[in-house]
């Protein structure tokens, strides 16, 4: 067994190195436990033109306090990026424009009355609605009833599509009036400005890394907790995992909650509100072209028949130029973790999406794409349902001493790596380490579970 340490965090993603931060910054002995090799999660990064790129997209918003305040811990506020970006919607075979009122009034999909009546609902979502009241009807069925079925069909339901794939139809307006929240702060004079940091999110990642290793943090790669182990008197001892058994203290556990719910005894409240929340999968094909798709940061794609509801064009972000002139595009779907897609081959997802690209630009020739990348993780999100802030587990579980922060208590906030932070530093509360100086950005509640 493993010397003990005051806290053993398992999952080296955002949510647990910041929460490594937080408290070895108040003196804590802390441990990280992560199954792979390299921490960060789904921050994780590749070298491509002399630059790093995240596997999945990345960018902030201007209002995100959280990530402001650790970028400015860690001494890299110097990296910090704002840009403003543009979106489209292709729908009707055709690409539009998305970034205003203008281009709204010109979008033909819809009638008059269905923009009125989408201006109508985005601001009453955006502005007023309180989102404990629509926890129990969903986005979809509230959209068709008052944004009517051409904004529905052209708008709302592309976006969900984009967020939530399969599980579109399943999610509450509540976490829509999160979003909706989010996106609007984020927009000043209807431009909407996103953030990035100069040589993407690794350079926040290796810059915590590094501080948490003048922390004395230790920090255990490439160790699955395969197991957890409880005395009689119902609290945590220790977790196992193939580089050994560690003890502890108190355990923070920041992976998925269907992971955790496996490694329980088999009567167990924690168990059975961990294994009601499902996780679904995400996919993101990595095109590194020699001209670029189109003029458009982030395309919604609102028809029918593409393998992919997004396409992200990180180049018409971040300049070219950055990555030695390549341009990079995202083509992103999320996924039901059982369907046979997520689980094909690279080559034989690539060579499914990237010919309907031919639809979409039909100037733009295939054979201008060097290179493509495929990642994909099981993990992207939690399905959040009707309801789900009933399912949500405390952060203090029935065990003495362990704990539990991961996505699921972002809800009803869309998750992101600056809620993550937030997630960490509630935890860290929680825990009674009261030393936090996290500041509470423009978060819906943040405070379920904890
Ligand atoms: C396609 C996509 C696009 C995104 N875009 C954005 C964006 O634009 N902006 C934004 O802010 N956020 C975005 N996010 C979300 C953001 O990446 C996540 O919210 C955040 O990184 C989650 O961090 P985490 O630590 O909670 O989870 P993770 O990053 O998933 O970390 C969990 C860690 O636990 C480890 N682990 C799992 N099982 C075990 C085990 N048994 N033992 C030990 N370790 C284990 C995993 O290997 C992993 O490293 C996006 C995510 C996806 C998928």
């Amino acid at each position: 067994m493993t010397q003990a340490k005051d806290l053993t965090i398992i999952g080296g993603g955002i949510t647990g190195l910041a929460a490594a931060y937080i408290t070895a910054k108040q003196g804590v002995k802390v441990r990280v436990i992560e199954a792979s090799k390299n921490f960060g999660g789904l921050l994780n990064t590749f070298e491509i033109g002399g630059n790093r790129l995240e596997y999945f997209y990345h960018h902030f918003f201007t209002h995100d306090a959280e990530i402001h305040w650790l970028i400015h811990e860690l001494g890299i506020d110097d990296k910090l990026i704002y840009k403003k970006t543009t979106m489209g919607t292709f729908r009707n075979n055709r690409l539009y424009p998305f970034n205003g009122v203008m281009d709204l009034l010109r979008f033909k999909p819809i009638r008059f009355i269905g923009k009125i009546r989408w201006g109508l609902t985005s601001l009453y979502l955006g502005k007023f609605a309180n989102w404990k009241n629509y926890e129990n009807v969903t986005a979809l069925d509230w959209f068709y009833e008052n944004a009517g079925e051409s904004a529905t069909d052209s708008l709302w339901k592309p976006m969900l599509d984009i967020k939530f794939g399969p599980y579109a139809s399943k999610i509450p307006l509540s976490w829509m009036i999160g979003r909706l929240r989010q996106r609007l702060n984020s927009r000043k004079s209807g431009d909407e400005r996103l953030g990035y940091l100069k040589g993407g999110l690794d350079t926040l990642l290796q810059a915590l890394l590094k501080k948490l290793e003048e922390l004395d943090v230790e920090f255990i790669n490439e160790a699955p907790v395969t197991s957890i182990s409880i005395d009689e008197s119902e609290q945590i001892k220790s977790v196992s995992t193939p580089k050994g058994e560690f003890a502890g203290g108190k355990f923070l556990f920041t992976i998925p909650g269907t992971i955790i719910a496996n490694l329980l005894p088999l009567f167990s409240e924690t168990k059975d509100k961990l294994e009601s929340i499902k996780y679904f999968g995400a996919v993101c094909v990595i095109l590194e072209t020699k001209q670029k798709l189109s003029d458009t940061y982030w395309i919604n794609v609102a028809d029918p028949g593409y393998d992919f509801g997004g396409i992200i064009e990180h180049t018409n972000f971040i300049e070219h130029e950055q990555y030695q002139g390549k341009h990079i595009t995202y083509l992103s779907r999320y996924f039901d973790v059982n369907d046979p897609l997520f689980h094909a081959t690279d080559e034989q997802i690539s060579t499914k999406m990237i010919p309907q690209l031919k639809n979409l630009f039909p100037k733009f020739d295939l054979s201008l794409i060097e290179n493509v990348r495929v990642f994909r993780t099981s993990y992207a999100a939690t399905v959040c349902d009707l309801n789900f802030s009933q399912k949500i587990m405390n952060c203090k579980t029935e065990y003495g001493g362990m704990y539990i922060a991961n996505m699921a208590h972002i809800y009803p906030d869309e998750r992101s790596v600056n809620n993550s932070i937030r997630v960490a530093a509630e935890a860290c509360r929680v825990m009674g380490y009261n030393n936090v100086n996290v500041p509470l950005g423009a978060s819906l509640s943040g405070k379920i579970g904890f």
